[in-house]
């Protein structure tokens, strides 16, 4: 496989524990946590992978300016935001929200001096690309080069992050000695499953890749594996590679979806209340939480296919709790 630039900004390896006791009594079954939310603090969580093989590509095309895209609380922008702080460059996010008193990581956004453009969720829906690309010419027109980036930076090359950690687990594995038989993950846009897929799709075939969709269950994820795989491989001249692939192992639980995304159930917020008071470990109500506590009720239904050695990767969103503290009864 030949590999894009990495510029290596994120702290990595990440750890990985292995967590006891909120899962109670499972016979034949061990549950670790990679800590991606361990990559730095200010960009904490998965995006900065994405970030460090995207980073190279607009840094090639003379980027001046960051143009992305996300909801209010996205932790892909805020770690957009504080990368782009670090690099010099001036950063633009589209934002689905009204312009409020700033919390969590609309706060950060702002204090790395980013600017928002705060949009309707049925403009974000439907016309977020053009709003984008009218921003982007805005620059132009000012003589700035601006590069755009996806949703979640899960385009074709920000798949290569979870490639990437794909192989680290496989360090740690022979490290560690012990093989994960299942890795589970929070799933929104989808570039961190699509990277991991094709990890082991490339590298091994053996594991279980189960994600958790907290987005919409409408979206096709088979599909959207596919798209992210392929544009990734076609734009690094690994084309060949795809005659090998099959996405018919792509494994998306859609139970935990519930009313979509940036919703959360209560028995969510108390489980993600018990687990900290147990574990000592903070997970967030859009992504960590939601898939962890889905994930806690696959384990008790599917113990034929999910048994060994489970791993859950915390894929960060720590600041977004701090903007929904009042949903937690403490
Ligand atoms: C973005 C995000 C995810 C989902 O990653 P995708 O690549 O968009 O599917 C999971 N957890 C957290 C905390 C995130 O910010």
């Amino acid at each position: 496989m030949k590999l894009p630039k990495r510029k290596a900004i994120a702290n990595v390896p990440t750890p990985i524990f292995e967590v006891k006791r909120s899962l109670g009594e499972t016979e034949g079954l061990r549950f670790f946590i990679k800590r991606d939310d361990f990559t730095g603090l200010e960009y904490t969580g998965n995006k900065i992978r994405k970030l460090e093989y995207i980073l190279p590509d607009a840094m090639e095309k003379g980027a001046q300016v960051l143009i992305t895209c996300g909801g209010q609380q996205s932790n892909h922008c805020r770690a957009t935001a504080a990368i782009g702080a670090q690099m010099g460059l001036k950063t633009h996010l589209v934002l689905k929200g009204k312009e409020e008193k700033p919390i969590g990581n609309f706060f950060l956004d702002k204090l790395f001096g980013a600017e928002c453009t705060l949009i309707t969720e049925k403009e974000y829906r439907e016309e977020r690309a053009q709003i984008m690309d009218r921003i982007k010419k805005k620059y132009e027109s000012q003589g700035l080069t601006a590069y755009v980036m996806p949703e979640g930076a899960s385009s074709g090359l920000g798949m290569f992050g979870y490639y990437h950690a794909f192989q680290e687990i496989q360090q740690q594995e022979k490290e560690m000695n012990i093989q994960f038989d299942t890795i589970c993950v929070a799933t929104g846009s989808g570039g961190t499953y699509a990277g991991l897929y094709l990890g082991n799709q490339e590298l091994e075939k053996k594991k279980q890749l189960l994600g958790i969709n907290i987005y919409d269950e409408k979206k096709d994820f088979q599909t959207i594996t596919k798209n992210i795989i392929t544009e990734g491989l076609q734009q690094t001249g690994n084309e060949e590679l795809l005659t090998n692939l099959a996405f018919d192992q792509v494994n998306m639980c859609n139970a935990y979806v519930g009313e979509g995304y940036g919703h959360c159930t209560t028995e969510a917020i108390h489980f993600i209340k018990s687990f900290a008071r147990q574990e000592g470990i903070l997970l967030d109500p859009v992504y960590t939480g939601k898939a962890m506590h889905g994930l806690f009720q696959e384990i008790q239904q599917r113990r034929e296919t999910l048994k060994g050695n489970v791993l859950f990767i915390h894929t960060g969103g720590q600041w977004g709790v701090m903007a929904r503290t009042q949903e937690f009864e403490i």
